[in-house]
């Protein structure tokens, strides 16, 4: 099936978006977490969302979250790891999985760099964002991991039943319990180092000899997730319809710039809901 769009992301961009699309009954996809966003949980007091004065981040979740349902809109649970143009329409990989859209939204929040020493260089050359599609790779070898949210986790995991040790860098708190061959390692990392490929991990404390680094963080870089994606200091380049250089890809919330905001987030979320909207009309690719 070709979904009409794919919305990527639940923040307050991707919900506005699915509410929209919803009301105009369009086909689509949504990628993200059923828990939405870790921004808006995480905010103590919200004071410029309008009709929802001092609330908390946990109020104005649990009403996105009570208005979808009320809905009937759907979350696929699933992080969407690359997108390539397919024809006239687009091609999303989740992992093995596989989907199709017309069109395409991306309210990804603000995405992260390639952070580490050496990362972006080595991407696709034993640097890999996605432990289900590169993980085989790695069988009876020695691999890093890191990870910034527990929600992870249950990668890690499949990756220790793969390889045969990995050395685990987790950057949260609150741990789960992970098999034997997982060494916990509280430590910063710097870099990555190698020759043709990966070699080794950098820490603070040294380094460490691997086979392969897997990444695994809320949001990838932009350059990973869409090719040829126009961006300016890591924020993707849209008009006032929300529209990039790539037909039929919208994006909206903190992806597109400054200011960080929720309300900012929501409105553009809505413009670049109608906009797909008016692209599939316009290209006869509406219903
Ligand atoms: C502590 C705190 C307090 C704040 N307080 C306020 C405030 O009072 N007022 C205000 O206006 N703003 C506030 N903000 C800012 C606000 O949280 C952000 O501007 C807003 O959440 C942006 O919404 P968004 O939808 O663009 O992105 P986000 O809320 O960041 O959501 C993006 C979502 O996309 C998901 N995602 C990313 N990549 C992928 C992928 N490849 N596949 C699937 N899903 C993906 C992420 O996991 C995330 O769930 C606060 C932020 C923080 C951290």
């Amino acid at each position: 099936m070709i979904y009409d769009c794919a919305v990527i992301g639940t923040g307050p961009a991707g919900v506005s978006s699915a509410l929209n699309l919803k009301i105009h009954n369009k086909n689509f996809i949504w990628f993200g977490s059923k828990s939405l966003s870790e921004k808006v949980q995480k905010a103590e007091q919200i004071l410029n969302y309008p009709g929802f004065y001092a609330a908390s981040g946990d109020t104005l979740q649990a009403a996105f979250r009570d208005q979808i349902e009320k809905m009937g809109i759907e979350i696929t649970e699933s992080m969407i790891n690359e997108i390539v143009k397919f024809g006239d329409h687009y091609a999303l990989m989740a992992g093995a999985d596989f989907y199709e859209a017309k069109t395409v939204i991306l309210t990804t929040g603000v995405s992260v760099k390639a952070t580490l020493e050496n990362e972006a260089e080595y991407i696709g050359r034993g640097v890999s964002y996605c432990a289900t599609c590169d993980g085989s790779l790695y069988r009876g070898k020695k691999i890093a991991v890191l990870c910034n949210n527990a929600r992870f986790e249950h990668e890690v995991r499949y990756l220790a039943e793969i390889a045969a040790d990995v050395q685990y860098f987790p950057q949260y708190k609150e741990l789960g319990a992970f098999p034997e061959n997982v060494t916990i390692r509280r430590e910063r990392v710097l870099g990555v180092q190698g020759a043709m490929k990966v070699n080794a991990i950098v820490t603070a404390s040294g380094t460490t000899e691997v086979d392969g680094v897997f990444i695994l963080r809320d949001s990838i870089s932009l350059s990973s997730l869409l090719k040829g994606l126009a961006s300016e200091d890591n924020h993707i380049l849209v008009n006032r319809r929300m529209e990039t250089n790539m037909p039929g890809v919208y994006a909206a919330g903190d992806c597109t710039g400054r200011p960080y905001q929720y309300t900012k987030a929501v409105g553009e979320g809505n413009v670049a809901a109608h906009s797909a909207i008016e692209y599939l009309d316009e290209t006869g690719n509406a219903p």
